[in-house]
């Protein structure tokens, strides 16, 4: 903490880490030698700039932007960018260090990193999203490349975005290449990727449940959020014979009973992404439906819980409630949106809990494979991505299970960060003192 004051989010996601491998680290003297931690929690480099821009008023406008490389011992760096005017380097630095053991995870070549500005999409228009991303990356183009670091997607950055960020890359380098991942299909972007975030998550959700003779076939789920990770596990989860009754925005939730059908998640899809509108407009179109303002979702009660909007949305109270009614399972869709008490509490309780790490690494896993397509300069059918997704999160599955069995339960947050934290820590001692 001395180290980096009120980087509370940096502290918290350490403090997690830290609880499951410090043990492991104890009883492996080399790693303790090498002081393997701390070189762990000393992000490689962070670049930070300014981004000029003007809005459609001619105003002259100022944002700061961030690049967190956090570790690229096992592939280039790899992780997304958030806009959103809350960003602060200790969200990033706490986003960029997940990311190295959750890359670690899925198996593929990808180093860890985070990037982000302080800018706010909600309320611009095109035009002025555009200039803002060509600016940023003006800058941010020096500084990755498909061998050094590929940015992607997160909050506030969705295809929108990547195109214009991409579409200034390739005219800046004069270069066509996988620079970035979640592109458009049209100019080398993978199908599934938009979906593979949501799907992922479900997908670990239901291994975690064969793994117990259960499945998600049936289940009552309230799911958080309303963007890409949120919609795309509501798809999944309703295509697997379940039932997803709540979905949110920040300004509140709604619950519909009756279930988020194809249909209705159409409608929600087209007011978040095409309209921008709010969450509480469904109800206008299905009145049956009750909207809750100023809330969160967790007091309806459900069989699987899968927080998707933003970090620590889920605190040790709500975890309660959720237990009283009955959650059988919890699978983290965003980073980090469970208090770590919460986390502590849903483990005690011997609930099933995915951690984000591995519940979420779909979307990266998915942006690896579009990176593999980009070198190949080919591109995989849908049914192709979809079963390599699936059997990735079979795989991180069966690594959380090898390295988190605690007396017949599965600690996934163990077994996740022992197996993420394993591969980079032999890659880095395999380099000596760099
Ligand atoms: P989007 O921008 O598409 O959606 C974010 C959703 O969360 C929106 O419904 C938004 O509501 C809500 N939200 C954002 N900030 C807050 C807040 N401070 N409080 C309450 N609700 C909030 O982002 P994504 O769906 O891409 O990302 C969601 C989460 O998933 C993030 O934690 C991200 O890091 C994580 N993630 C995303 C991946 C991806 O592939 N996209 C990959 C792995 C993880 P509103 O509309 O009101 O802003």
């Amino acid at each position: 903490e001395r180290r980096n004051p009120g980087q509370t989010e940096f502290h918290q996601a350490v403090r997690e880490f830290a609880e499951s491998v410090m043990p492991y680290v104890l009883e492996n003297p080399k790693y303790e030698k090498a002081q393997i931690l701390e070189r762990m929690t000393e992000p490689d480099r962070v670049i930070i700039f300014r981004v000029t821009w003007e809005d459609d008023e001619g105003n002259v406008r100022v944002n700061r932007a961030w690049r967190v490389q956090f570790n690229n011992s096992i592939g280039p760096y790899k992780g997304g960018l958030r806009f959103h005017p809350e960003v602060t380097l200790d969200t990033l630095k706490f986003l960029g260090f997940e990311q190295t053991f959750k890359n670690s995870l899925t198996g593929l070549p990808m180093g860890g990193a985070k990037g982000g500005a302080n800018f706010n999409p909600k309320g611009k228009s095109d035009r002025e999203v555009m200039r803002f991303c060509q600016s940023l990356m003006t800058e941010l183009n020096r500084h990755i490349g498909e061998d050094t670091d590929v940015p992607a997607g997160d909050i506030g950055v969705g295809s929108r975005e990547i195109s214009f960020l991409f579409g200034q890359y390739k005219r800046l380098q004069n270069r066509f290449v996988g620079a970035l991942t979640g592109k458009g299909i049209a100019f080398g972007g993978s199908l599934i990727r938009t979906e593979a975030t949501g799907y992922g998550c479900v997908y670990f959700c239901e291994n975690m449940l064969n793994h117990v003779g259960d499945s998600v076939q049936g289940k009552t789920c309230v799911v958080s959020g309303s963007g890409n990770v949120a919609t795309y596990a509501v798809e999944k989860a309703t295509q697997l014979g379940a039932k997803a009754v709540a979905m949110s925005d920040s300004s509140g939730f709604i619950h519909d009973p009756d279930g988020i059908d194809a249909e209705k998640l159409a409608f929600i899809q087209e007011l978040k992404q095409v309209k921008r509108g709010r969450i509480s407009e469904y109800v206008v179109q299905f009145p049956h439906a009750t909207y809750h303002s100023g809330e969160r979702p967790w007091t309806i009660p459900c069989d699987l819980a899968f927080p998707c909007a933003t970090q620590n949305e889920l605190n040790l109270s709500e975890a309660n409630v959720l237990m009283r009614n009955g959650v059988k399972a919890v699978s983290e869709g965003a980073n980090m949106p469970t208090e770590l008490d919460a986390v502590h509490a849903f483990l005690q309780a011997k609930v099933m809990f995915a951690p984000a790490k591995a519940a979420n690494a779909g979307g990266v896993a998915v942006s690896g494979l579009e990176q593999s397509q980009n070198s190949l300069r080919m591109a995989w059918s849908r049914e192709e991505v979809d079963k390599r997704l699936q059997g990735i999160m079979h795989d991180i599955h069966s690594k959380c299970v090898q390295h988190g069995v605690e007396n017949g339960f599965v600690n996934y947050v163990k077994g996740a960060n022992l197996a993420g934290f394993i591969k980079v820590a032999d890659a880095m001692c395999a380099y000596g003192i760099v």
